[in-house]
């Protein structure tokens, strides 16, 4: 390599890496030119000092943990709960959001789900019976899933690395004592991968993501299935959550709740009536089901596609025996079927007399519990800031049970907004964002605070007031050659409003929304032409 060469690579070096300072310093040093005033972003800003980061006023707050059920505030600050109270200033956050009339909750936790989701066929482990999270959670308020099983430890750490690791939803994992994980055919009869010891020694890798261990649709008249998931359980000092299979004689349920199952375990599809979780004399529950809640064995709905129905929950319910928590078991079959969603599933609890107040205790804090995960679940002032707001609609709904039977009910559950960690990650009614005819608020300069949606940050779009609509005014007139490299940048965007000297804002003249009118002078959308474009193309494939 000859020497001018080399000392031209270096010097090339030297020059990119003076290039890649931060944008803003570099900006600041370009000003006034600034030819992109979507570049002047937060980093350019000072802190704010501003004592929290985000305000939600004026909800109804329930929160099992605290037993809290009245009208609030709450104060979040750095993706913690900083102070629950009435009337806490708006200004003293960057962005306040009026949330009256609506219920302010705890993120949910979904304590069975299916997100083991991949290619193979039929298979809950790395299968298209499992479903991507983040589709079915953010939206209900879920901001935590506790897979039940899908992998085991052979295969937990690829589920890891694909879908734990990836989603926004918080992900947590119970491992099949099936080496193999959960799936079809004989894979979950398969007592030669039933290794207590191997299961344990892979929770206590992963403590804190790995909460429980999970044994599921067992046929077998053994006691091997539920014996290597306690061998687990107690190595990790994990809770084993047991969906019971098929019934078999030879190991009655009572059996399993006042023998088996350690306090803290968790017995699922408890109000499926499938195993003696009924009497089927006096429709109340079967024979070891309160002896089970008396030993602190906890008592989970996992709903399914067919493991909840009326005629077992309603007579249980009645006898007094509500479930610890309400979660879904969510899976490709039955989020178009009876189940749905999380927030379908608590509705069929209200319509069977169960209070808001237990609904929610039953999809955050006591899954919280369950899996001893305490730092969620719950409103605590510096608890992770997780949180659901929810609007009751009343009317008359129908819902479905697994087999197919409906209740009648006059409350339904929507989730208006969902924070992870503080930040706003699902917003159904645009709350947090400002109109699109006027100029952003002072909060979007801070926004990486409080949200992790898009919001007008300024610029074109106006949000400084008069001095970034000056910018973007001299962005528009700078002539686009004025500099070589100006020709690469946007040109300025067409604002629908003006911002005077004062600062006062004026929506503009064809910014107003108007209803819709034909105009002759214009053509129509395609799609309405007598003529269709395409009748000039190749004619169409023929199935
Ligand atoms: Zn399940």
């Amino acid at each position: 390599m000859n020497q001018k060469f080399l000392l031209a690579v270096c010097l090339g070096l030297l020059l990119a890496a003076c290039t890649i300072v931060p944008q803003a310093s570099a900006q600041a040093a370009q000003q006034p030119a600034a030819p992109t005033p979507r570049r002047v972003g937060p980093a350019a800003l000072p802190a704010s000092d501003k004592q929290y980061d985000l305000l939600l006023k004026g909800g109804h707050v329930i929160d099992a943990k605290n037993n809290i059920d009245a009208v609030r505030d709450v104060a979040i600050k750095d993706g913690k709960i900083a102070k629950v109270a009435l009337n806490i200033p708006a200004t003293s956050a960057i962005k306040a959001i009026d949330v009256t009339g609506l219920y302010v909750t705890p993120g949910l936790i979904d304590l069975h789900v299916h997100v083991f989701w991949g290619l193979k066929k039929n298979d809950y482990a790395d299968g298209d019976w499992s479903i991507a999270p983040d589709g079915f959670t953010l939206h209900e308020g879920v901001t935590t899933v506790v897979d039940a099983g899908s992998s085991g430890w052979r295969n937990f750490e690829t589920f890891k690395e694909r879908v734990i690791d990836r989603s926004q939803t918080r992900v947590l994992a119970m491992l099949n004592i099936v080496g193999a994980g959960m799936g079809s055919g004989q894979i979950e009869q398969n007592k030669e991968d039933m290794d207590g010891k191997k299961t344990g020694e892979m929770a206590l890798k992963y403590p804190g993501i790995i909460v429980g261990v999970k044994s599921a649709h067992f046929n077998g008249p053994e006691w091997l299935p539920y014996d290597q998931a306690e061998i687990a359980g107690v190595m990790a000092h994990i809770p084993v959550m047991i969906d019971y299979g098929s019934r078999r004689i030879e190991r009655p349920l009572y059996q399993l709740l006042e023998e088996k199952l350690r306090p803290g375990d968790i017995y699922t599809h408890a109000l499926m009536g499938a195993r003696g979780e009924q009497d089927s004399e006096t429709g109340g529950p079967g024979k070891g089901m309160w002896e089970g809640r008396q030993r602190g064995i906890y008592f989970d709905v996992g709903h399914g596609g067919i493991s909840f129905n009326f005629a077992t929950a309603v007579p249980l319910i009645r006898a007094g025996f509500l479930p610890d928590s309400i979660s879904t078991d969510i899976h490709s079959d039955n989020v178009n079927a009876a189940m749905k969603d999380m927030l379908t599933t608590g509705d069929k609890f209200l319509a069977m007399g169960l209070s808001l107040k237990e609904v929610i205790a039953d999809m955050s804090w006591h899954p919280a519990v369950e899996v001893q995960q305490t730092q969620l679940g719950n409103l605590s002032e510096g608890a992770i800031a997780d949180v659901a707001i929810l609007r009751v609609d009343h009317g008359n709904f129908g819902f479905a049970d697994g087999g197919g039977a409906r209740i009648q009910g006059n409350q339904r559950l929507d989730c208006e907004m969902t924070l992870k960690d503080g930040l706003i990650v699902y917003d159904l009614d645009a709350r947090a964002s400002t109109p699109w005819d006027g100029p952003a608020d002072d909060a979007a300069r801070y926004a990486s605070k409080w949200t992790k949606l898009r919001v007008p940050t300024g610029g074109a779009r106006g949000g400084g007031g008069a001095a970034a609509a000056a910018a973007a005014a001299n962005a528009a007139n700078a002539p686009a050659a004025a500099n070589g490299q100006a020709a690469a940048a946007r040109p300025a965007r067409w604002t629908p409003y003006e911002v005077d000297a004062n600062g006062k804002v004026t929506v503009r003249d064809n910014a107003k929304v108007v209803p819709v009118t034909p105009n002759a002078k214009v053509p129509p959308p395609a799609a309405t032409w007598p003529i269709p474009p395409s009748a000039s193309w190749p004619p169409r494939q023929q199935p």
